[in-house]
């Protein structure tokens, strides 16, 4: 058992990702600036868990701030979860994005290097492949971005495998997931977006709680089987045993990429059956032109992470729409008050 510094651990994917570290018997240190987040959603982990996490608000980009609370954790090892993910803003705003995920992860290494620490869990994501050159994908396919978001992953990568080169007796691993969404069984936490979403799962639940009219289906004319695009769809908490196993796995110096998926893709309309059949809700839906940048298929080779890992996604997609619906369903308006959603609700 060991003490883990997680930074961005107060988001989605970080606050599962605590959840089972401390189930799995770890002490969990959050570090995390609030900006896509609040302190609930930890609130709740310490709740589920019956422990408490110890949590430091501050920025990744402060390199004073994070390497006093770096040396203060007394942790031995990084998952480094903070950054900004949206597509889109990407695209209006690049620089924050620079600053966030590159500036953010530059800083992360440097305060590592003088604090002693050399374990580093890292999330990328499986933008970083571009456009699929070959199914299912494995960590061999060639790397490119379509978008600032996913050049940023990229060149964070690149600064991660610099960096080794030069300190071989790290231990970094990059996790590239794919599709991640669901939530806790709890009902308790989940993902919360800020504004309108743009990825599928959270867009389907949020019509199926009465909160948009209609999911616009971004094309069917794709070579697929129902002519809809297809994904890799993983169980936020399959993701976050991933992490507990990265961080458990006693490897040697190494930087290592591997994939997060569970290998089996799933287009647009199958997942739409499938959340109606979980919240037993029709979801209106049209289709519209494909979104520029997208891809027809995307799925992952599942191999070596299961192999170096021991670990495989247990959860299909029932599961996944099950949970996902259970949280939308018992928090309509996420970490917001119940009266916020009722007057949104209202208009
Ligand atoms: P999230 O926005 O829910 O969580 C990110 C957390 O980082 C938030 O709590 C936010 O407040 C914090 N944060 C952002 N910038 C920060 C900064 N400069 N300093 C300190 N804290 C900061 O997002 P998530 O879905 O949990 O994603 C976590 C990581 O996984 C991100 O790096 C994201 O790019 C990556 N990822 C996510 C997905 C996805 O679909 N959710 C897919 C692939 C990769
Ligand atoms: N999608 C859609 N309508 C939406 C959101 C997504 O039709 O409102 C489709 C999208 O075109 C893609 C799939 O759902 O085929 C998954 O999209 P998401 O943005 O969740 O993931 P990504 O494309 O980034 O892998």
């Amino acid at each position: 058992m060991s003490s883990i510094f997680v930074t961005g651990g107060a988001g989605y994917i970080g606050t599962h990702t605590c959840l089972e570290l401390l189930q799995a018997g770890h002490k969990v240190f959050v570090y995390d600036n609030l900006s896509n987040s609040s302190r609930l959603g930890l609130e709740r982990v310490e709740r589920i868990t019956n422990t408490s996490i110890e949590f430091i608000e501050g920025d990744v980009t402060d390199a004073n701030a994070l390497t006093r609370a770096l040396q203060h954790s007394q942790c031995e090892s990084v998952i480094h979860f903070a950054g900004l993910k949206a597509v889109g803003e990407s695209v209006t705003n690049p620089l924050a994005y620079y600053h966030n995920n590159v500036v953010g992860t530059l800083t992360l290494l440097r305060a590592m290097l003088a604090v002693g620490l050399k374990k580093l869990v890292f999330s990328s994501s499986a933008t970083v492949y571009g456009e699929p050159q070959l199914l299912p994908i494995d960590e061999a396919h060639p790397l490119s971005a379509t978008n600032p978001y996913g050049r940023t992953k990229l060149v964070a990568e690149d600064m991660l495998r610099d960096h080794f080169r030069a300190y071989p007796d790290w231990n970094i691993t990059i996790l590239r997931y794919f599709n991640p969404v669901g939530a806790h069984e709890s009902g308790l936490i989940g993902e919360d977006p800020k504004d309108t979403p743009n990825n599928l799962m959270p867009y389907i639940a949020q019509v199926a709680i009465g909160l948009r009219d209609r999911l616009n289906i971004w094309g069917n004319d794709y070579p697929t089987a129902d002519g809809t695009g297809v994904r890799d769809y993983i169980h936020v908490v399959d993701l976050a045993i991933g992490h507990v196993k990265a961080i458990a796995t006693p490897t040697p110096s190494q930087c290592i990429e591997l994939n997060l998926g569970t290998g089996r893709g799933y287009s647009v309309l199958e997942v739409l059956r499938a959340f109606e059949l979980a919240s037993g809700k029709a979801i209106p839906h049209e289709f519209f032109p494909r979104r520029p940048g997208d891809v027809a298929a995307c799925y992952a080779s599942t191999k070596q992470a299961e192999s170096i890992l021991q670990w495989r996604a247990e959860r299909n997609l029932e599961d996944m729409c099950v949970d996902h619906w259970r949280w939308q369903h018992l928090n309509p308006a996420g970490y917001g008050s119940n009266n916020d959603f009722a007057s949104k609700h209202a208009t």
